[in-house]
């Protein structure tokens, strides 16, 4: 090679690694500078709208996945900007130590809409989740002294990432590296009503928890007559019925909260991802057993309860009535209705707007398959997982269910 082509080719290489940067920034800044704990696909989302998204390349996606079922009302809800706008230019954030109006009324909301009696805002699931441990096992040292510390929780379920909620998870998967763990916690296996007394008898037992779909587990629901049986040996023996709602909640299955389908009340509920429709928000509600468990510095969080994220979960509180959890449970029921029985469908599980999807080809295929025709939709374990936003509309919902069904069948080809 002469030394002009060698030139050429350097110019030309430089040419393509400009050009790559420009494309790609994100893309590079984000491999170069982010720690790797998520498999990313190699999108960028640059605006949403309703159910809408858009990449950087101007291609358009129907998503139904919500960012993980956080999203309640879709991307940019009209009356959710304005109210985190208003509170934007109003009063970002103040210390706890004093009070600021929106936590207070959106607290109301939550009692009211719930029957609990008080509420701790916090930032996330996992943190929603370790209030209720720390709420429950404090209720049981009140009562009962330091040995009552013990929290049952469900084979295959998820918690958080915390070390204390990575260890309620009841899958050993989540249990390496990073021990040592906090103690006090055993897995019950769920749904088998025989296995109840062997687990919730032992005596350290302060607390059950469980989620009323096991969410990251695979869009499994807990059987009627098991949950029943638990919250009743529960309630006999003064063990506390704590419900995570971090995935099922605020609407996502067609009630406020999942545990309204079983008929029960439980002690303490979690709840995070939907409730302020995109802000980072999580909240512990505790009932009348345990309202006055947490006293004056027993527990705290520097943002929790913060105006702005408040600001939106009120937006999206308030709103989620009768009529939209109505409309919850038909959306659910027609993409049911729409799936059932096709070719390459296996088993459809979950409630409203979660659901759980087998199918004959692998789970992985059927995401990326979909992504290429402009549909975003999740996993969980070895099913596809919809949590749609909960104002998705019915076209929006049948151009996915098609790209679904299309991509099963190209697949199975
Ligand atoms: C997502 C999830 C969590 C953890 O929530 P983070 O906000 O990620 O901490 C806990 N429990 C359940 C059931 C969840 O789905």
């Amino acid at each position: 090679m002469g030394i002009k082509q060698v030139n050429e080719k350097l110019v030309a290489h430089i040419q393509d690694v400009v050009k790559a940067t420009e494309v790609e920034d994100t893309q590079q800044l984000d491999t170069m500078y982010i720690a790797h704990t998520y498999g990313r696909q190699p999108v960028e989302f640059i605006q949403g709208k309703g159910s809408t998204l858009i990449d950087t390349a101007g291609k358009t996606y129907i998503d139904m996945s919500s960012g993980i079922g956080v999203t309640a009302f879709g991307f940019c809800d009209q009356q959710w900007q304005s109210s985190v706008i208003a509170q934007v230019k109003a009063l970002n954030h103040v210390s706890n130590l004093y009070y600021t109006s929106p936590q207070a009324k959106l607290a109301e909301i939550l009692c009211h809409k719930t029957g609990m009696k008080k509420v701790f805002f916090c930032n996330s699931g996992a943190e929603a989740n370790e209030c209720a441990i720390k709420v429950a096992r404090k209720y049981s040292y009140d009562s009962y002294g330091p040995n009552r510390y013990r929290v049952v929780t469900l084979q295959n379920s998820f918690h958080g990432r915390t070390l204390g909620t990575l260890i309620a998870t009841g899958q050993d998967v989540f249990h390496q590296y990073y021990g040592p763990f906090p103690e006090g916690f055993s897995y019950m296996p769920p749904n088998d009503i025989d296995a109840i007394p062997n687990y919730l008898g032992d005596e350290s037992v302060c607390a059950i928890m469980m989620e009323s779909i096991q969410g990251e587990g695979g869009v499994m629901p807990l059987d009627e007559a098991f949950v029943k049986a638990v919250v009743d040996y529960a309630h006999d023996h003064d063990i506390l019925v704590i419900m995570d709602e971090v995935q099922t909640g605020n609407g996502r299955t067609g009630k406020l909260y999942g545990y309204e389908h079983y008929g029960i009340k439980p002690d303490i509920v979690s709840t995070a991802k939907g409730l302020a429709g995109g802000l980072p928000m999580g909240a512990t509600l505790l009932g009348e057993k345990v309202e006055h468990v947490l006293q004056v510095g027993d527990h705290g969080s520097t943002f929790g309860g913060n105006p702005i994220c408040a600001a939106g979960a009120i937006s999206i509180m308030s709103r989620i009535d009768d009529t939209m959890l109505q409309s919850v449970c038909e959306k659910g029921q027609y993409i049911k209705d729409r799936l059932m029985g096709q070719e390459g469908i296996l088993s459809i599980s979950g409630k409203g707007l979660m659901i759980g999807i087998e199918t004959v080809v692998p789970v992985k295929d059927v995401l990326a398959a979909c992504l290429e025709k402009g549909v975003v939709l999740l996993s969980a374990k070895q099913k596809v997982r919809l949590l749609p936003a909960l104002t998705i509309s019915y076209e929006e919902i049948d151009i996915a269910i098609d790209a679904l069904l299309e991509s099963i069948h190209e697949l199975q080809r």
